[in-house]
């Protein structure tokens, strides 16, 4: 290749190792790692977590178009871990806090997730209850891309016409890339 400058594309492969790793395509898979193997002490239930370490990526296809259709998203994951009710608990008391966010907006958009998961994710990555009780999970994630899609579709893309608070954390709208 360095002699012809030019890749050929079909003796890639034997100077390539094999895959050894991917990027996440949903949110919570990358936290789990970090619980993989382990056994969790019943007396620190339900933990809590909130996680924004990095991005998620996925080829959105389906009826997604626009800037709602993201195939990287900035990754802010709520993951609570728990017996069975502490985890429905925490999913009811975090439906309740959206409903109190979003209920204000008077037209609705899909943009935001909240499970319950059960044992599927501990059941996967082998982290157990200390209790033996079954651990169960839940999560609600968060890409902050779709927020600003809902947002800019409900009050539209001119600073002006948006409410003043969201106004006043936007600031000045950068000049953009001009080309002549
Ligand atoms: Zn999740």
């Amino acid at each position: 290749m360095r002699l012809k400058k030019a890749a050929e594309q079909e003796s890639l492969p034997s100077v390539m190792d094999l895959p050894v790793g991917g990027m996440t395509y949903a949110q919570c898979p990358a936290l789990w790692t970090f619980f993989q193997g382990r056994t969790l002490a019943s007396e620190r239930m339900p933990i809590k977590v909130f996680d924004r370490s990095g991005t998620s990526h996925r080829y959105e296809s389906g009826g997604l178009n626009g800037i709602e259709r993201v195939d990287e998203f900035h990754r802010m994951e709520l993951v609570k871990l728990g017996a069975r009710e502490q985890t429905v608990e925490a999913a009811g008391a975090l439906a309740e806090y959206f409903k109190r966010l979003f209920e204000e907006s008077d037209e609705w958009l899909e943009f935001q997730n909240l499970s319950i998961n059960g044992t599927t994710y501990p059941k996967g990555f082998t982290v157990k209850l200390q209790s033996g009780e079954p651990l169960w999970s839940g999560c609600s994630g968060i890409g902050l891309e779709r927020w600003t899609a809902v947002f800019i579709a409900q009050k539209g893309p001119d600073p002006s016409k948006w409410p003043k608070a969201m106004r006043e954390l936007y600031g000045e709208t950068p000049r953009g890339i001009r080309f002549l």
